[in-house]
């Protein structure tokens, strides 16, 4: 999307650089690129090298599980070893993998869960931190991530989290922090979950392109900071312009505000803003 090109069709020049300016001017000092397959973290990789402020993940995300197979998946393995070990400071976490029981299409649940606990046992030697996808398949993320336990040292995140409090409990216990993004606060049950979770175990992200805030969400009426006025469709895109259903890092801003409302404003929003922000350093750079 940030090429210009939505499905197969090209709306517009590529704008990334603004975006990434953007984002650098909104204030964030570092973005984090997740990649779903090698192949996207050879990509990731090369838009790292371009800018110092990204940094990416590496391995294979539940519904590109089914490239692997019984013959590829120790080259697949080596391949991903090798990209860690050539790029330790741009690589700053294991995923985004996990489980994901909602889209069951590309990719069936025995395969997801065999590969997932492969990438999990083979990488987790490397003592970097998981980025863990999750959807609908919090007892068997749980269930192996558990399993694992004496074995990750060093954490991670369930990130885009909407399950229940119950659930994000369990994970926390076990020592992972909770991701939210505007899919984690569609509804008012999502919000009510969220206001009741320890913030030094909240971490936040956009997942953009997607996820971003819409005026049908929950969270919708807690945002401070709108975009709208920058924003035009895919059609009419000019230079400077934001693109309205597609998300970018700079809106993560909006996260945080709704965070700090439904919270009760227990605390300041800088102090808010604080805490989070030494979550992620301490969990994707606290080697530095
Ligand atoms: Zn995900």
């Amino acid at each position: 999307m940030y090429q210009g090109i939505y499905g197969n069709s090209k709306k517009h020049e590529s704008d990334l650089d603004q975006v990434i300016i953007r984002a650098l001017q909104a204030g964030l000092d570092k973005i984090i690129i997740t990649a779903g397959t090698h192949q996207e973290t050879i990509q990731a990789l090369e838009l790292c090298a371009k800018h110092d402020n990204l940094f990416t993940t590496c391995g294979y995300h539940p519904t590109r599980c089914n490239e692997f197979n019984d013959s590829n998946e120790n080259e697949i393995l080596n391949q991903m070893m090798a990209l860690f070990q050539k790029h330790p400071k741009k690589i700053v976490a294991i995923g985004e993998f996990g489980l994901d029981y909602e889209r069951t299409q590309f990719c069936d649940i025995d395969q997801q869960k065999r590969y997932f606990e492969f990438q999990l046992k083979h990488l987790i030697t490397l003592n970097k931190p998981l980025f863990l996808h999750n959807r609908a398949a919090s007892k068997d993320l749980y269930d192996i991530l558990h399993k694992y336990r004496d074995q990750i040292t060093a954490g991670g995140v369930v990130h885009s989290f909407d399950g229940t409090l119950e659930e994000a409990l369990k994970f926390i216990e076990l020592g992972y922090f909770i991701g939210i993004n505007g899919c984690s606060m569609k509804t008012q049950t999502n919000l009510d979950v969220i206001k009741q979770l320890p913030l030094e175990k909240i971490l936040v992200e956009t997942d953009a392109p997607w996820c971003g805030i819409k005026q049908s969400h929950a969270s919708y009426s807690h945002v401070k900071t709108q975009f709208t006025s920058d924003m035009v469709k895919k059609e009419k895109w000019i230079a400077g312009k934001m693109i309205k259903d597609r998300n970018e890092p700079c809106t993560i801003i909006q996260i945080c505000e709704v965070i700090h409302s439904i919270r009760g404003k227990q605390e300041s929003f800088d102090d808010l803003c604080e805490t989070i922000y030494l979550n992620t350093q301490r969990l994707f750079f606290s080697a530095e």
